[in-house]
């Protein structure tokens, strides 16, 4: 009779794993929910990975549920940063970009600590935009496992890109020209597993601030269609007006970066409700980086400033005529943990604090298809909870500034506590 160990073991193992449902109920001050309302004095419910109910003042408390007491803070959904680059690692001690070329297996476990540092600032979820040699994948894949720390993560593997001198550092990038080569780029990062294709469709990023197109509308087109015809979305780059127009004109699902939109671009884009990630900040954190870390060539602050300027002008017009905003970081290195900087900025442009939060939750959710599950903390949502300190409603900067940042839930599972002490 071989079915009685069998049968033994079986039970075991159901012995082990938590008979009963986790069930945590958590108050707040405030909650500010991100479908718009705004409770005092909230409870919410949360079993297993998901909030089960919101509530105020005194309901009901399921017995056998784990109490935490937040109310000196306020409740917010989890935030998504729609453009990261979780495995560009900073040691402290190279010049990032210059370090030793490093086995994929070492940057995906160097990356852990920038996933770390997103949740220390209240991102739940990231939408990473290029990475080499699969290690986006690969991080991915451990953190859904359970086996590493960091925030849920949509990929895109490695950017397709088009032929071009390789100057040291190494582009890092599946080079395609031509549209049967795109066609063929796209279905082989998709095939490899990634959520999004990334395209780099002008020049610039660091401290190269040119805004050349790269890719033809005929390529763009290609890439665009391709990737639909597999159920997927497409982020494209580029750092000029006239790569975007294309962009935008292709049927991009998102814009990413770039500066001097014509308005016509900017009405095609309300027309198409193609979602625009300005990535305002990243230029401002080289900045205050440039000669500690960077060692950017004489000038090049003075530059970076300038292209804010246009950045921010392009982003205002663009919020004005009725763009739909994402919150993207462009975090690479020592970046990582000053995400939400970037809401700071859509203030500047004149959203008010609420509009500025939804382009860190319900915009990048909607973006991503996961409307019904992130973005928000209402029953049946992921339970991705983070407590600030202060009100972000009055104040921006209570979720912006990573210091604001008390206490992180994802999936119903603390991840961050510093509510003590
Ligand atoms: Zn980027």
């Amino acid at each position: 009779m071989r079915i009685a160990p069998l049968l033994a073991a079986l039970l075991v193992l159901a012995a082990s794993s938590p008979a009963a449902a986790a069930t945590t109920a958590i108050r707040f001050g405030k909650l500010v929910d991100g479908t718009g309302r705004v409770f005092t004095n909230a409870v919410v419910i949360v079993q297993d990975d998901r909030v089960q109910s919101v509530a105020t003042g005194n309901p009901p408390i399921p017995s056998g549920a784990e109490v935490i007491d937040l109310s000196r803070y306020t409740g917010v959904p989890g935030l998504i940063d729609a453009h990261t680059h979780v495995t560009y690692y900073w040691d402290g001690v190279t010049t990032p970009r210059s370090e030793p070329p490093r086995h994929p297996a070492i940057a995906v476990v160097l990356a852990q600590e920038n996933a770390q540092r997103a949740l220390e600032a209240g991102i739940t979820t990231i939408r990473n935009l290029n990475a080499a040699d699969g290690t986006d994948l690969a991080l991915r894949d451990l953190i859904n496992m359970g086996k590493m720390a960091g925030p849920r993560m949509f990929v895109s593997g490695t950017a397709i890109r088009i032929t071009r001198s390789p100057g040291p550092p190494a582009p890092v990038g599946l080079v395609v020209d031509g549209v049967d080569a795109v066609i063929r780029g796209v279905r082989q990062v998709l095939g490899s597993g990634a959520d999004w294709v990334k395209m780099q469709g002008s020049t610039g990023g660091f401290d190269d601030l040119t805004q050349f197109q790269t890719f033809t509308f005929e390529e763009m087109k290609a890439a665009v269609d391709a990737t639909h015809a597999l159920g997927k979305k497409i982020a494209i780059h580029s750092y000029g007006p006239a790569g975007a127009r294309d962009a935008v004109r292709a049927g991009t699902d998102s814009l990413e970066h770039a500066t001097d939109l014509d308005d016509e671009t900017i009405a095609e884009m309300v027309r198409r409700g193609t979602y625009y990630a300005p990535t305002i900040d990243h230029n401002q954190y080289y900045i205050e980086n440039a000669d500690s870390v960077y060692r950017f060539a004489p000038g090049t602050k003075e530059r970076l400033a300038a292209f804010i300027q246009r950045n921010v002008d392009t982003a205002r017009k663009a919020f004005r005529a009725g763009v739909r905003f994402i919150m993207g970081s462009d975090a690479v290195y020592n970046g990582w943990g000053l995400n939400a900087r970037e809401l700071e900025w859509f203030v500047k442009i004149g959203m008010t604090p609420e509009q500025a939060l939804k382009t860190a939750t319900a915009e990048p959710a909607a973006m991503l298809g996961m409307e019904k599950s992130l973005g928000a903390v209402a029953p049946g949502f992921f339970a991705d909870i983070v407590a600030v300190q202060g009100d972000p409603l009055a104040d921006i900067t209570a979720v912006s500034r990573r210091e604001n940042i008390r206490w992180v839930m994802k999936a119903g599972r603390v991840v961050v506590d510093k509510t003590k002490g």
